[in-house]
């Protein structure tokens, strides 16, 4: 086991309760120099693995607190070592004494990220699973949280490690077949393996698919409202995401800024933009304001094409080049009763009517706006996300050797350049789950966690 570290494991702001994690060699006798169980039958020293004890904190004999401390055996713990949180109260500075005498007692503090790189290190997590740490911590919205889960538990090593082995495996007979050519050995079926290195690739690719929503999980749906001054834009907007955040009046030109708000429907998260009104304005400030507007409109992955009884088919000309599958027509005040436009250029993914005094008209855009990207059809079960470059690099470069080998595969190539072909692919997916990983590789990735994680 190695050296014992210590750290606050919770916020650096006064809370109800605050947590001290200590991991490694002598961790519980460090705890038990300043935890005093109420209970003399409860000396964390006595503690089995998983066992609690209430007690008094003390920086020799001075009481700073009282807490509980839940020890940890290893190999049972989150390090696969000794571990013992502390409980005590959420207050700063009643953390950073106890941090202190953990140091004084022979406790290192701990790096960012080191309690998951030691978890990693100790075998019980890959390193996509440990990568996964951070990002469930950091999780804004449900769906991501869903998704990041997944990989914690496990679903992207299982995957890139089965395809690993079945590369291994081809690798394998390969080994073989140049080892012992002369004996009895039936040749290699070179139909067969291609047949099998092709499948191995489809599997990857189908695996680096699942970049497309790592976006739109983690940062959110960026959808934008755009459409003519005054035609409702900021209104909607409040509406949709429940807060005053756009200032609405009946002077055109009044949002001159891209105004971001954002909104979770049906768990996933989404980022509102009110832009403004697109207008030949004069005003210098407004003309600006129209240039975020349209740049918005060409990043967004959703358009709300905002329309009102005022709107002609030349207001359309804004969405010229915007992917039409991804724009909502939302007729606007419909309360006014008005004789609805027909916009014939465009084949609208989503048509909405809405008013400002009807509240489920807001509700159907809301549906629409999660509609438009068929966000309920993502299955998150099992769903291998793919977190970070790190991991779509080792991917995608797995897939392109892969690719390769079966090019060469179509001319006369000699059975050992296969073989150290496969073995490019095997590393890269070894990398991956951090089998075959280097110590800078590996700093870098735990550097970017919080301290006592
Ligand atoms: P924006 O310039 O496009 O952001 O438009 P605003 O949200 O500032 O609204 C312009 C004016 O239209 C304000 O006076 C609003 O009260 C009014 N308005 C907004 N939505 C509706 C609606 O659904 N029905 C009616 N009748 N008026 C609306």
């Amino acid at each position: 086991m190695k050296e014992c570290i210590a750290a606050i494991a919770t916020a650096l702001a006064p809370a109800g309760l605050g947590v001290i994690r200590l991991s490694g060699r002598n961790s519980i006798e460090i705890a038990a120099k300043f935890f005093k169980s109420s209970n003399s039958s409860k000396d964390i020293k006595l503690l089995n693995g998983y066992e609690a004890a209430y007690g008094k904190i003390l920086d020799g004999d001075f009481f700073l607190d009282d807490g509980v401390a839940l020890v940890f055996k290893a190999p049972c713990s989150y390090t696969g070592e000794d571990v013992v949180e502390i409980t005590c109260h959420g207050g700063l500075l009643i953390l950073q004494e106890i941090l202190n005498i953990c140091t004084k007692n022979g406790a290192r503090l701990a790096a960012n990220g080191e309690f998951t790189k030691r978890a990693f290190l100790n075998g019980k997590l890959s390193l996509t699973q440990a990568e996964a740490v951070a990002d469930v911590i950091n999780a804004e919205s449900l769906s991501y949280l869903r998704a990041v889960n997944e990989v914690k538990n496990g679903i992207l090593y299982k995957k890139a490690k089965g395809i690993s082995n079945k590369l291994v495996e081809l690798d394998g007979n390969i080994l073989v077949w140049l080892d012992y050519p002369l004996d009895d050995l039936p040749d290699i079926d070179i139909l067969k393996f291609k047949d099998e290195i092709r499948c191995q690739k489809l599997k990857l690719d189908s695996i680096l698919q699942n970049v497309k929503f790592e976006g739109v999980l983690k940062n959110g749906v960026q959808v934008a409202l755009v459409g003519r001054p005054n035609v409702g834009k900021s209104t909607l907007m409040n509406l949709i995401c429940g807060e005053e955040k756009s200032i609405v009046t009946n002077i055109s030109g009044t949002t001159r800024d891209v105004i971001a708000s954002s909104v979770a429907i049906n768990g996933f998260d989404f980022k509102i933009f009110d832009t403004a009104g697109i207008t030949d304005s004069s005003d210098v400030v407004e003309r600006l304001g129209v240039e975020r507007a349209i740049n918005k409109l060409k990043t967004a992955d959703i358009v709300l094409f905002i329309t009102d009884n005022l709107t002609k088919d030349e207001d359309l000309d804004i969405l010229k080049g915007y992917e039409s599958s991804n724009i909502i027509l939302v007729y606007n005040k419909s309360d006014l009763n008005y004789k609805k436009h027909c916009f014939s250029k465009y084949k609208f993914s989503e048509i909405v009517s809405t008013s400002h005094n009807n509240y489920s008209s807001i509700e159907k855009l809301k549906q629409a706006i999660y509609n438009v990207k068929q966000l309920g059809n993502i299955n998150f079960n099992n769903m291998p996300l793919i977190l970070n470059s790190r991991q779509k690099s080792s991917l995608e470069r797995s897939s392109k050797i892969l690719e390769n080998l079966l090019k060469m595969l179509n001319s006369n190539v000699a059975l050992d350049a296969i073989g150290v072909i496969l073995e490019e692919a095997i590393d890269e997916l070894l990398r991956l789950t951090g089998e075959k990983v280097s110590d800078v590789v590996l700093d870098d990735i735990f550097s970017k966690f919080c301290v006592g994680k």
